[in-house]
């Protein structure tokens, strides 16, 4: 795949209406749908920002969560919950989407800018329509949630079509959803010239530069909680890192495919074999693979289970792995040292459970030490790194969970490929 894409800087954006795709699936309070967290509205900023400055009217948009676009969907997804359909109405389900509404998401958003965010009540009905129509340079418009049209996550051409008819150039920012070829992220390139934001841009090029042509040694850390999520992970990266670290809770199955006991550690029985392979891939190509020589177990998973520490060769019945033990911590900050860049996905332990979380902090704390590029893709390696506050002291951390994790599976991401090339 091309990393080298076309930015907002490569075209003039003066007095033109820009279709701006970004990442406002925010986590919101479950009762009373407060934002809980607003770290992707203000990651959206800078290219916001540029926008304005440069005289666009901004057309912005996103999805969040998964509403159902329609009442037969919502019946059907209610249904397998255990619902009885009969007892289902079209107010509730409208209900449903209402909670979905990114009403919120514009009223801070127009408080991080300081400027007021016009919120449409559709996507391409009327309303959003005629703000569309109406926007003048410098102002912004938040057309509804994306996924509430049915034909967004189908990538239909009509919808997207219409939603590009409102602009004259498309800008994606939404790493978070470039692994999805939906209307919004990938359909509406079609007929519009298609460029990427700032945020786009800096996952391309310390991602992609750290997978195309990576500053050497380069270590992957490889961990998070299973073999089968991560295989195309590992597959991708044995192609080009000089050494691969294991931990998390897929270091057990690596470890009973090398004949340990690994007692009632997380052990998936399927992939043995692929764990044997890999091994035998890393000797072939001359990678190192390094897997923890110790092992913290708990009798029981739990917060305040005791810590016991164990040879992971010889994890005992009664105790499950969940973080990677004190030789394992020294001899990974070892092979991190030298590393020119350093790509990370996957705690090395139960993190969120702070006994368990010395393996996935002393990384952290190695990865800071280093002179190399570091970076961190996955969901909870990001989560793991900011709770432990270390995400000030990494190169990069991936904005963009299952993105990241296909970025580096070096799978084409339909929302980038569609971006117009340098
Ligand atoms: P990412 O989102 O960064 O790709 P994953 O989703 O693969 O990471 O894995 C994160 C999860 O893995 C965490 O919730 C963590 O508790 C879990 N995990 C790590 N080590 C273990 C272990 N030894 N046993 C069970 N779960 C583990
Ligand atoms: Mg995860």
């Amino acid at each position: 795949m091309n990393y080298n894409k076309k930015t907002v800087k490569d075209v003039d954006v003066k007095g033109k209406k820009v279709l701006l795709r970004c990442d406002f699936n925010v986590p919101q309070d479950k009762a009373t749908g407060a934002i809980t967290d607003d770290k992707r509205i203000r990651a959206a900023l800078p290219t916001i920002q540029y926008l304005l400055d440069q005289g666009a009217a901004v057309i912005a948009c996103s999805h969040l969560g998964k509403p159902n676009a329609t009442f037969e969907s919502y019946v059907k997804k209610q249904a397998e919950k255990g619902k009885d359909p009969a007892s289902l109405t079209e107010e509730e389900w409208k209900k449903s989407l209402k909670k979905l509404s990114l009403a919120p998401v514009a009223k801070r958003l127009g408080e991080l800018l300081g400027r007021e965010v016009i919120m449409a009540a559709d996507v391409v009905g009327p309303d959003a329509t005629a703000k569309a129509a109406a926007l003048k340079p410098g102002e912004i418009l938040l057309l509804e949630n994306t996924r509430f049209e049915k034909g967004e996550t189908k990538n239909d051409p009509e919808l997207a079509k219409k939603m590009a008819s409102m602009a004259q150039v498309y800008v994606s920012d939404a790493f978070g959803a470039v692994h999805r070829a939906h209307a919004s992220t990938a359909g509406v390139a079609d007929y519009l010239p298609a460029v990427s934001g700032f945020l786009i841009q800096k996952e391309l090029e310390i991602i992609g530069g750290a997978l195309a042509n990576p500053k050497r040694p380069l270590v992957a850390i490889l961990g998070g909680s299973k073999v089968s999520s991560k295989i195309g992970v590992i597959n991708n990266l044995l192609e080009i890192a000089d050494t691969i670290i294991i931990g998390g809770g897929m270091t057990y199955t690596f470890l009973k495919a090398q004949g340990g006991s690994v007692g009632k550690s997380l052990l998936e029985a399927d992939w043995l074999d692929y764990c044997n392979e890999m091994m035998k891939k890393a000797a072939d190509k001359g990678v190192k693979l390094l897997l923890p020589e110790d092992t913290v177990c708990a009798k029981e998973f739990s917060a305040d289970a005791e810590p016991i520490t164990v040879d992971s060769m010889n994890i005992p019945d009664d105790c499950m792995g969940m973080d990677i033990g004190p030789k394992a911590i020294a001899a990974y900050s070892e092979a991190v040292k030298d590393a020119g860049t350093i790509i990370w996905n996957g705690p090395m332990g139960v993190f969120e459970f702070p006994a368990f979380a010395k393996g996935t902090e002393a990384v952290a704390k190695a990865l800071s030490g280093t002179a190399a590029i570091t970076i961190i893709g996955g969901g909870d390696s990001a989560a793991a790194v900011q709770q432990l506050g270390y995400a000030d002291k990494m190169t990069h951390i991936s904005t963009g969970g299952g993105a990241s994790l296909e970025f580096m599976e070096g799978k084409e991401l339909p929302g980038v490929a569609c971006l117009l090339d340098r």
